[in-house]
């Protein structure tokens, strides 16, 4: 028997609540590969699956947790041997397969990709969902022709998990980085991670009914969308990229205008952490390797364990949390 935290349902409230409980391995879902799990972490969706289940979870009692790091101790699949270690982001895991809360967990070999050198379990679960996608919307933008020099890169939502990874990657590669935020409390903590540049969120959150404003921005990393992006998208310098992660501050494009794209040749790329392809997978994680500076990662670490799950889940739902949730799941 182990621990995890297991969401329940209450059939005629339709009310969920999660607690930590003992379950074992026979109770776990189907896949190749059982994987003693070390470290878990919170994301947006993680607040919904442990809370309410925004349509996310079909099935009841649960075991949420949409990323894990762990070690291989069984593997039906010759990819994987007992003491291998991996990490586990996307898949839906978490959502329609149990997750990472929990001591153990079992799952498809395809949906895991080997740790690289220089990154371990604990570090791999800072990253999480919200550093890998941070890691694949720099890599979209220089895919699209951003490089250092180009002028400065924004990061909105950048107090958040995405925002303060993209941040720390963009500043160590050598880019300019102003970063917007809500809680001008974190603007030592951003500066520190590298932003040479602190843009309060009320600058971004008016709606303008002008077609383009002044060209500011060489590249966009952006958590918000809502009225921000429709902002953001006027202010980009000719030819540049938008990164589009996420719907922090809103799921429509407020305000947005088809002439940044018609008379400035602005590119909104869209980025999606949970159906990306092994190959660019496994690419991210050798660059977060290689470009994330471990000890900005640390700066943004903060631990907790299972039992701590609803009340985190519940702060980031409201946007409460700073940085990089680390769940120590033993
Ligand atoms: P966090 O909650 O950690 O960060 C979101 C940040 O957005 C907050 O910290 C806050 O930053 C800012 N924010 C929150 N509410 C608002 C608002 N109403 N208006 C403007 N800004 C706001 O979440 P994550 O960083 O983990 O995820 C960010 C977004 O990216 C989420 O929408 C998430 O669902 C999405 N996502 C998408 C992925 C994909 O595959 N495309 C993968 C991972 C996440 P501050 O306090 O600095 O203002």
């Amino acid at each position: 028997m182990f621990n995890a935290l297991v969401v329940e349902k209450d059939e005629e409230s339709g009310k969920t609540a999660a607690a930590v409980r003992q379950i074992g391995v026979d109770d776990l879902p189907h896949g190749e590969v059982l994987v003693a799990v070390e470290y878990s972490t919170v994301n947006y969706k993680d607040g919904l699956c442990i809370g309410p289940g925004g349509g996310l979870v079909r099935n009841y009692p649960h075991v949420p947790g949409i990323d894990f790091a762990g070690v291989v101790e069984e593997s039906a699949d010759a990819r994987y041997k007992p003491g291998d270690r991996v990490v586990l982001t996307g898949w839906r895991v978490g959502e329609a397969h149990w997750g990472g809360y929990a001591q153990k967990a079992r799952v498809l070999a395809d949906w895991l990709v080997p740790l690289p050198e220089g990154l371990d379990t604990r570090a791999a679960m800072a990253v999480g969902t919200a550093g890998f996608t941070a890691m694949l919307s720099v890599m979209a933008l220089e895919d699209h022709g951003l490089a250092p020099g180009h002028g400065p890169v924004l990061v909105t939502g950048a107090a958040g998990g995405v925002g303060s990874v993209a941040t720390a990657i963009l500043a160590h590669l050598g880019y300019e980085v102003a970063a917007v935020t809500g809680r001008p409390e974190t603007a030592d903590y951003l500066k520190d991670l590298g932003a040479s540049q602190i843009v309060a969120r009320e600058e971004l959150s008016e709606v303008t009914r002008k077609p383009l404003e002044s060209e500011l921005w060489a590249g966009c990393v952006d958590a918000v969308a809502g009225v921000m992006l429709g902002r953001v998208l006027k202010q980009m310098k000719y030819g540049s990229s938008v990164a589009a992660v996420g719907l922090a501050g809103g799921a429509a494009i407020e305000g947005a205008l088809i002439t940044p794209f018609i008379l400035r040749g602005v590119n909104l790329l869209g980025i999606d952490s949970v159906m990306q392809p092994y190959e660019n997978r496994l690419r991210a994680w050798e660059r977060i390797a290689s470009d994330l500076p471990m000890d900005k990662l640390e700066a943004m670490i903060q631990p907790a364990t299972l039992s701590d799950l609803p009340e985190l889940g519940r702060g980031i739902l409201k946007g409460q949390v700073k940085g990089r949730v680390v769940v120590d799941v033993n």
